[in-house]
């Protein structure tokens, strides 16, 4: 329970669903940075409102880990386009 925290989350129908101060539902994201891979986040585009729903992954290790299955998914999304394109 953080007093700061500017999202706030509420049950509706058995799902928590995320709102900002503004009364905008907030989507949730997950990041594929290096440095908060994996980390679910909530973003308001209209007061800049960015708060992480998850803690920091415990080690470095973790971190290589999470952020390289990102990369590589994105290898994997963008490969049948390129093989698409190359058999016309
Ligand atoms: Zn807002």
């Amino acid at each position: 329970m953080s007093s700061s925290s500017s999202a706030q989350s509420r049950l509706i129908g058995g799902k928590i669903e995320f709102f900002c101060n503004c009364n905008r539902q907030l989507r949730v994201q997950t990041s594929t940075s290096r440095m908060n891979p994996g980390k679910r986040y909530v973003k308001c585009g209209e007061c800049r409102v960015y708060e992480f729903l998850d803690d920091d992954l415990p080690s470095e290790y973790y971190k290589e880990l999470v952020f390289g299955f990102f990369q590589r998914q994105r290898g994997v999304d963008t490969r049948p386009m390129v093989e698409a394109l190359g058999k016309v």
